[in-house]
């Protein structure tokens, strides 16, 4: 698979400075590793504070002439780089599955996630109106502009590399901003690929310029620069917080796409395959690797033993190994942190009375592949329901009444996914309006989508990706007011 996306020409280490591929300047580098083999895949350009300022200041000075172009024409740019996506499909995705371990169908299935966003804001950009507000004085007109807020810094986590990055940097550059974008440094290759390819596609030099490396000097340099207008970021809720205080300095715009604690409430009422479907298909995408993942399954008493006894049958026929293989459906965690951290929470929970019914522990593949698990018996006290999980581990709670499933939902600082199951439409419109969460879904499981609005309440961020919404983390309102007509 590397021989192929090195062929292609999308084997990419360097940062992408000004439209020119860059070592850092000291000429340091760190490794990247395949999660599902421990091997190193390459070794990419450590960047840091100064590669930064010089990438800032030429999305800073690219910003003049990209906002000016008409959407028709920044539109045509990115239809082109779109064309390329689709066209390297293969490459892209197999270099996913490389760097971050997933299945190769997963990795396949997110460079259609990241084009489907692609295509969606080229195409939403027209649509893109500001108002005239109709007249208060006769001598007044009143019109509102919208325009594109200037240079964005984007930071992207490792779950889904690419597909991730798409959602900050193309609603941004539909828009006219330009874009210094920080990749995780566990996985920087399908970006740094996918930046080459908007270069093939002749989007000017310095509209997306890619830096790694250091992280926290790449961040404080996005911070402190005055030029840096907006800050667009995905990963934990600590460095969401931190990078939050930090924008107050020069007062930057801020989307923040910070942890979950989902809640998938399944009710006495609920169809079985329906939500046995339901649920695998989200909580397994990626691992379990996402921050919709549903991390506390409740329910309810009458459906409990039945539920749990097909859910356990639908675990089992789950296949773990290398991304690569056939019929493989979970690969390994992103790294030994990841592993930790799931051990100690299946321990804890364990230790305080849960039981496991499958898995619960590491997968005899070794390194950091560990078994797709389903526990019951847990409770809101024990650190599982207060933690993101962040992999294959379902830990299910009962309850009894809808008003305690509704206070168990809501008894959490985060609020991005929520997800209900019912063939009551009364329920689920009532459970569906009480309950703190940005997106709720009922009788479904994976529901994001390029169209609709992506985002948090409370402390799981503030802003909303895809949708037309997703505009406007990058836009400035302008009023203009036209006197003495
Ligand atoms: P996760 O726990 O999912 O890895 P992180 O919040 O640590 O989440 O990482 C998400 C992104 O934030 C990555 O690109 C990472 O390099 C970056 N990051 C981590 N710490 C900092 C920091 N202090 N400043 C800026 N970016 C950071």
């Amino acid at each position: 698979a590397i021989a192929r996306v090195k062929r292609a020409g999308l084997f990419r280490t360097q940062g992408l400075i000004g439209g020119k591929w860059m070592d850092a300047y000291d000429g340091k580098t760190f490794e990247v590793y395949n999660p599902a083999t421990g091997e190193v895949l390459a070794n990419v350009a450590c960047m840091g504070k100064q590669e930064a300022n010089d990438a800032i200041a030429s999305a800073h000075a690219a910003f003049t002439s990209w906002s000016k172009l008409t959407t028709t024409e920044r539109s045509k740019l990115m239809r082109k780089w779109y064309d390329l996506l689709i066209a390297h499909q293969t490459e892209l995705g197999q270099l996913i599955t490389l760097e971050q371990g997933k299945p190769v169908a997963e990795g396949y299935n997110e460079v259609l996630i990241g084009a489907d966003c692609l295509e969606f804001f080229l195409e939403e950009v027209k649509r893109c109106y500001g108002d005239i507000i109709p007249q208060t004085q006769a001598d007044r007109r009143m019109f509102v502009l919208k325009q594109p807020v200037g240079v964005v810094g984007a930071i992207t986590p490792w779950n889904l590399p690419l597909a991730m990055a798409f959602r900050k940097v193309t609603p941004a550059m539909a828009c006219g901003c330009t874009v210094v974008m920080k990749p995780s440094e566990l996985t920087p290759l399908s970006a740094l690929a996918a930046a080459e390819l908007a270069l093939q596609a002749g989007i000017p030099p310095g509209v997306f310029n890619v830096v790694m490396g250091i992280a926290p000097e790449i961040g404080d340099a996005f911070l402190a620069s005055p030029k840096v207008r907006a800050i667009t970021f995905t990963g934990s809720t600590a460095v969401g917080k931190m990078l939050l205080a930090g924008a107050a300095q020069t007062v930057k715009k801020t989307s923040m796409e910070l942890g979950g604690n989902a809640p998938s409430m399944i009710f006495d009422d609920a169809d079985l395959e329906v939500t046995v479907k339901g649920l695998m298909i989200v909580k397994f995408f990626n691992c379990g690797q996402t921050c919709i993942s549903p991390n506390r399954i409740l329910v309810q008493e009458g459906i409990h033993d039945k539920f749990a006894a097909a859910l356990t049958k639908a675990v089992q026929s789950l296949r773990v190994g290398h991304g690569f293989d056939e019929g493989v459906t979970q690969g390994p965690l992103i790294n030994q942190a990841a592993l930790h951290k799931i051990e100690a929470l299946v321990e804890d929970a364990v230790s305080q009375g849960a039981k496991v019914l499958v898995g619960g522990k590491r997968h005899s593949l070794g390194l950091t592949f560990y078994e797709p698990t389903v526990i019951v018996d847990v409770t809101s006290d024990m650190l599982i329901s207060s933690t993101e999980i962040f992999g294959p581990v379902l830990a299910l709670q009962r309850f009894k009444t809808e008003e305690e499933a509704i206070h168990l939902a809501n008894d959490s600082d985060a609020g991005l996914a929520g997800y209900i199951y019912t063939e009551n439409l009364r329920r689920c419109w009532r459970v569906a309006e009480a309950i703190e969460f940005g997106i709720v879904g009922v009788n479904d499981g994976l529901i994001p989508e390029a169209s609709a609005p992506f985002g948090g309440f409370k402390q799981s961020g503030l802003g909303r990706e895809g949708s037309k919404y997703g505009l406007d983390d990058f836009l400035e309102i302008k009023y203009l007011c036209l006197g003495n007509m």
